[in-house]
């Protein structure tokens, strides 16, 4: 098909500069989910999607919603898209990306009249980030059905509730439940890795396999304090010794398997004085795979060291879980359909996992979803020096392009 991928590659990296400027913080990009800036960006985004021939709306939630019918009215559709709200002082890419480039495929088809078999659905989705409410991804569940009782509830740090700030957005918490999607045959999402990896392999797309669940624990080590003069060091019970020896199990454990990770980012010692010897240390933990069995293995084996290592320094040891996630392995017929259009390219097929949750796992309850992932500078990103290189940008444009049109429902 003779589409101009390279005019809708070039207008969706203005685009996205463009899109920046809906901010509730002059001077850096800052838009919260149903902030006046959102309202402005979903405003901007749904009048692209009408300027492109499709039907749009904004649902009771506070997602865009925009219709490309196929062949036939009504025919089941390929939703794609990704998240128009952002953290605090963020990139241009996190969620925008996905969103702004499911907008692109439209445009393509629409400027040549194409229409396929399946309808496409263009969503640009609010709360992902979860930065305003003690909630997060109100838009993607409220598509997928998954809403919880509680969630218009939930309260901003000024005490306003999601359903209050729906209210003053223009949308409706009484219908939060009439947001679910219906027809939808699959769901796909573009976006920036927010990891080094991409760029380490030299590649510039990578096909999500799957998106890793977690286990966060709180570790208490708990040993005996004493005078660091006085104790020989045959006689101690140090805590944080024991600690250290329990992090680098944690670190070599990890290492010894492919795409699981641990990290322990907090460490706290008592007493806490140079001349003493630790009594009580605590640590966190916090365990990804993209299997939940692999990662329950994997804290098994932890444990199983800890107590170990205490036992033969006289420590006591108690791991306590504090959050679990699972993991959303990514549909197989999707990842699929990403490695045909990555090789129909003459780009390697090449799968990760991803650290980073997404609305991508949340869709998956409601259809089959799947990601594809571009590779972003340094891996940085939830930062203003967040970057793709335009010919990135053209290449995951036309990959996803690609996807849509030989995506069979
Ligand atoms: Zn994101």
């Amino acid at each position: 098909m003779d589409l101009d991928t390279a005019g809708a590659a070039s207008r969706l990296m203005t685009r996205l500069d463009d899109f920046s400027a809906f901010t509730d913080e002059p001077g850096k990009l800052t838009r919260l989910y149903l902030s006046p800036s959102y309202r402005a960006a979903c405003d901007q985004f749904a009048k692209w999607a009408v300027e492109a021939g499709m039907s749009a709306r904004i649902d009771a939630v506070g997602n865009v919603r925009a219709r490309y019918e196929g062949k036939s009215a009504g025919a089941p559709a390929l939703m794609i898209g990704s998240h128009i709200d952002t953290v605090r002082d963020a990139g241009r890419f996190d969620g925008n990306l996905g969103a702004l480039a499911a907008l692109a495929v439209v445009e393509q088809l629409a400027e040549k009249g194409i229409r396929l078999d399946h309808a496409l659905e263009v969503v640009a989705i609010g709360d992902e980030e979860g930065v305003r409410f003690s909630t997060a991804m109100t838009g993607s569940r409220a598509l997928a059905g998954g809403l919880s009782a509680t969630a218009m509830e939930a309260k901003d740090k000024q005490g306003v509730t999601v359903g209050e700030a729906l209210k003053a957005f223009g949308g409706d918490p009484e219908r939060a439940y009439s947001a679910r999607a219906r027809g939808v045959a699959a769901f796909v999402e573009l976006h920036i890795e927010q990891g080094p990896v991409l760029e380490a392999k030299g590649l510039a797309l990578g096909v999500v396999g799957a998106i890793n669940g977690a286990t966060r624990m709180l570790v208490t080590v708990t040993g005996l304090a004493g005078h660091a003069g006085c104790v020989p060091m045959d006689l101690r019970r140090d805590a944080v010794a024991a600690a250290a020896e329990m992090i680098l199990a944690v670190e070599a454990r990890a290492k010894a398997e492919p795409d699981l990770v641990a990290t322990v980012g907090r460490l706290e010692v008592e007493p806490g004085a140079v001349n003493v010897i630790p009594g009580l240390a605590r640590f966190s933990l916090d365990v990804r795979s993209p299997r939940d069995e692999w990662r329950r293995r994997a804290v098994s084996d932890i444990h199983a060291a800890a107590t170990q290592i205490a036992a033969r320094r006289h420590v006591e040891t108690v791991m306590q879980p504090v959050h679990e996630a699972p993991a959303y392995v990514c549909d197989a017929r999707i990842v699929a359909g990403f490695d045909r259009a990555l090789t129909g390219m003459g780009l390697p097929a090449f799968h990760l996992p991803s650290g980073a949750g997404h609305d991508t796992m949340v869709m998956g309850a409601l259809a089959p979803a799947g990601m594809l992932f571009v590779r972003c500078a340094g891996g940085v990103s939830h930062n203003p020096a967040e970057s793709i290189t335009g010919e990135d940008g053209a290449l995951a444009l036309a990959a996803l392009t690609r996807f849509a049109l030989e995506f069979k429902g």
